[in-house]
């Protein structure tokens, strides 16, 4: 129970790789706060799963691109659990398009949720963790923020901006002892990458040494390292989680 009396929020936890985290950092013994933007019967069944394991947990119906749910989604925490120890930036969606078909809006709801909503959840998250002088933030970035891809123009700067977010926060507050680090996926199965044509998976397995998709669980080991003691002396990093594909 390495992070027994510790307190972690995971945004877009109601499924996923968000649903695998906080049930990670939750059999740690960390309090979870979970979250998504809308009520969802997804959010319902993942603090039921979590309380059935026995995890402290709270749900918070927040949407990461605006200030005040962020700041609401904060308070409950210190509120249910009186502080908040780790934030993990999980968050995210895909507007995929090729870039000529791309709208304005694609590019801003992206942006939105998955940079922006980093932004405000840490920076509302650092006020709490800077004047108690600790505290863990793990960004889920992707390789594609790395790599680029066709079609993902959007999600692939967003992606990359999280990853200059993240080496900047590190520098930032380091000497307030605040670690901040990213993970980068490749292919994990969840309902993200359901929706991708049978020929795109098909590619992406070729193309990874270990052929095989990875499982959120696979993402959730790493967060729970990155969160733990354990990883105190690392900061600023970028550990890829994608079987090979990226190297
Ligand atoms: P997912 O199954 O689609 O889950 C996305 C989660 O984000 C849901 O809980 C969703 O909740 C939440 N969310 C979306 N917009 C939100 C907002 N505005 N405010 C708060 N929560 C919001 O996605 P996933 O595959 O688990 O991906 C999780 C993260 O890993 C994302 O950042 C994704 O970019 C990254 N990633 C995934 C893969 C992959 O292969 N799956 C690879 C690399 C990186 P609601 O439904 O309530 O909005």
């Amino acid at each position: 129970m390495q992070l027994k009396g510790k307190t972690a929020i995971i945004t877009g936890s109601s499924r996923g790789i968000g649903r695998a985290i906080a049930l990670k950092l939750g059999q740690m013994g960390a309090n979870v706060v979970i979250n998504g933007s809308s009520p969802s019967e997804a959010l319902k069944k993942t603090e039921e799963e979590l309380k059935a394991a026995g995890v402290n947990v709270v749900a918070t119906v927040a949407d990461v691109r605006k200030i005040e749910d962020v700041e609401a989604m904060i308070n409950t925490a210190v509120n249910t659990f009186g502080s908040v120890d780790i934030l993990v930036n999980n968050a995210g969606i895909t507007r995929d398009k090729l870039m000529m078909r791309m709208t304005e809006s694609d590019w801003d709801e992206v942006l939105d949720v998955n940079l922006k909503g980093a932004f405000l959840c840490t920076k509302a998250a650092s006020k709490i963790m800077m004047k108690q002088k600790s505290g863990k933030i793990i960004n889920i970035t992707s390789v594609v923020g790395v790599i680029g891809n066709p079609s993902q123009t959007n999600y692939a700067a967003s992606k990359a901006g999280l990853i200059g977010l993240t080496k900047s926060i590190a520098k930032e507050l380091a000497s307030r002892g605040i670690n901040c680090n990213a993970i980068a996926p490749g292919f994990i199965e969840t309902e993200m990458t359901d929706v991708l044509p049978e020929n795109v998976k098909e590619n992406y397995l070729n193309n990874i040494p270990q052929k095989r998709f990875g499982t959120p669980e696979d993402v959730a080991n790493v967060v729970g390292f990155l969160a733990s003691e354990e990883a105190n002396y690392i900061t600023g990093q970028v550990i890829h989680i994608d079987g090979g594909l990226v190297m």
